[in-house]
């Protein structure tokens, strides 16, 4: 249930600040096609990621839950030549069409696509050089565990985002219990004692709803 102020308030701004992109949309409509769930980010949302990576020189990013691919275009798109993005899938029919949908936006040879469980995927990486900016959204029962690995292969002064961290108020909600909540509040009392970081959240809303992202700063 969308509100639709919302959607027409980001449709509005969008037209003033995102461009139309043809792989994008492609993205979206293939996804579609597959028959995969609709919970890509939002095209503003996929443009404030790209910025962020951006806004700190990104040239290493890791992705945690690929789908069709969409953010993972916003993200590829922020780096400079010779970059690089790894993004891990569980599902075998997501990879495969995010996979096309990178070959379309010309962004195949940037992104390795690593499939499985995405705690496996992360726990046996030992990359050479750490990565700049981290975006997790995949499982969010696992979000610490991500979040954990994450941070033993970020640079100091790279960025971790989590999404889906508001969830429409339930986060904070204390007749809530489910683990979908739960993920978000587990990572929420290791974020307060944790010594390395700095971090807020941001709740947002728009055509995906009530929802937020927390920007984690590596010290
Ligand atoms: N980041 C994508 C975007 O905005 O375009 C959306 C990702 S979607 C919200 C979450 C994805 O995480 C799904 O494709 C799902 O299959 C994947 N996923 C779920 N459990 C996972 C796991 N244990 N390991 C890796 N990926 C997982």
């Amino acid at each position: 249930t969308v509100d639709e102020n919302w959607v027409r308030s980001d449709l509005y701004h969008n037209s003033f600040l995102v461009r139309p992109d043809p792989a994008l949309e492609h993205a979206i409509e293939a996804s579609d096609e597959a028959g995969l769930d609709k919970i890509a980010v939002s095209p503003a949302q996929g443009k404030l990621l790209n910025l962020l990576a951006r806004s700190i020189n990104a040239k290493r990013i890791l992705e945690v839950g690929t789908l069709g691919g969409y953010s993972t275009i916003w993200l590829a798109r922020a780096l400079p030549e010779g970059g690089h993005l790894v993004t891990a899938e569980l599902e075998q029919k997501h990879a495969d069409v995010a996979r096309k949908n990178f070959e379309f936006a010309g962004l195949l040879s940037k992104i390795d696509i690593k499939v499985g469980p995405a705690a496996d995927t992360l726990r046996n990486m030992q990359p050479e050089q750490p990565f700049d900016f981290v975006f997790i959204d995949a499982d969010k029962p696992n979000n610490l565990p991500y979040y954990l690995e994450a941070k033993r292969m970020v640079r100091k002064g790279g960025v971790i985002i989590v999404d889906n961290v508001v969830r429409s108020g339930r986060v904070a909600d204390p007749s809530e219990d489910n683990v979908y909540v739960n993920g978000v509040r587990k990572l929420l009392a290791h974020l307060k004692e944790d010594k390395d970081v700095e971090a807020t959240t941001i709740a947002t809303v728009g055509e995906k709803g009530f929802d937020g992202f927390t920007y984690i700063l590596v010290l």
